[in-house]
């Protein structure tokens, strides 16, 4: 008999050694994208992050040592200069980046209420803006620095796919970011940049409180869910960063759910 040297790969002795990730949407320690920081640092890798304006630095920036990150970096996604300039400091200071998180959503929260017909323009515009085409913009600009190809991961929900009672404009929103997803995947495919959402289920957070009625939306949601349980941030976390190993290589232009298996359920 032959033998055969087929030892697998092994994807889990620090895979993301020497990867450089910009994490953008940390808010505090309950935020996802903070989550996913701690996993992809576990990982192995460097993490970055950028906040929106002075409040937050002070509530992000204790979380980031606590990783030993010393890139800190001031970012609202809807300005354009404020994102080459977060860019060139990656390229200054990295060379490269590897990873981006987009964990950005935003609506106005008299919009995630009521009838969605009734959503203004201005309303239906800001929630479009800054939570799909940031990506669009985050992507095209960061596109150079993904040398070695690249992994880009944003968040969804369901409220895409389904109505989901107030979530309105996000819905659209997540359906539009889910949509981008696909042809950004395209596009930068060539180039071995992946790019995917992840859809998680609901998780209390700063953004979801603004959704109306979310308690209740939380405590009613475990019935619904095929595992009979909510989500955590974490489990959210380790499945973004597992896409962003060796182990979701060929993994993209997908929309994927942490959900405890509710998108399929009717129950
Ligand atoms: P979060 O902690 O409040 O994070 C949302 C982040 O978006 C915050 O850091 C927020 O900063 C940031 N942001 C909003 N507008 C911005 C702008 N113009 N520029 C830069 N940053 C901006 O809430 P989260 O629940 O973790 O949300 C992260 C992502 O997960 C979102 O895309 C959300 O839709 C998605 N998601 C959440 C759930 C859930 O149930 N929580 C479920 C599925 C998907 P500010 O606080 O300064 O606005």
């Amino acid at each position: 008999m032959t033998e055969t040297n087929t030892a697998p790969v092994n994807y889990w002795n620090s895979p993301l050694k020497g990867k450089k990730a910009l994490v953008v949407g940390v808010a505090n320690d309950r935020s996802i994208a903070w989550s996913i920081a701690q996993q992809l640092a576990a990982l192995g890798a460097e993490v970055g992050f950028t906040y929106q304006g002075e409040n937050l630095e002070r509530r992000v920036r204790p979380l980031a040592e606590s990783l030993g990150s010393t890139m800190l970096l001031s970012l609202d996604v809807t300005n354009e200069s404020a994102i080459d300039a977060v860019v060139a400091t990656l390229k200054d200071k990295w060379g490269k980046c590897d990873i981006l998180i987009h964990s950005v959503a935003f609506a106005e929260r008299s919009d995630l209420e009521g009838r969605f017909v009734d959503t203004p323009l201005s309303g239906f515009q800001k929630a479009l803006e800054v939570s799909c085409y940031s990506l669009v913009s985050l992507s095209r600009k960061i596109e150079p620095l993904m040398v070695d190809g690249g992994s880009i991961i944003t968040l969804s929900y369901l409220g895409a796919n389904r109505v989901v009672k107030n979530y309105n404009v996000m819905g659209v929103a997540k359906a539009a970011l889910e949509a981008s997803v696909r042809y950004l995947a395209c596009d930068l495919g060539p180039k071995k940049i992946r790019v995917n959402s992840v859809s998680a289920g609901p998780v209390k957070t700063l953004a979801a409180a603004g959704i109306k009625n979310f308690k209740e939306m939380l405590s009613s949601n475990e019935a619904r869910t095929l595992l009979g349980e909510n989500i955590s941030q974490d489990d959210v976390g380790a499945y973004a960063a597992f896409l962003c190993t060796p182990g979701g290589a060929h993994v993209t232009g997908q929309n994927v759910f942490v959900d405890s298996g509710q998108s399929v359920a009717q129950l």
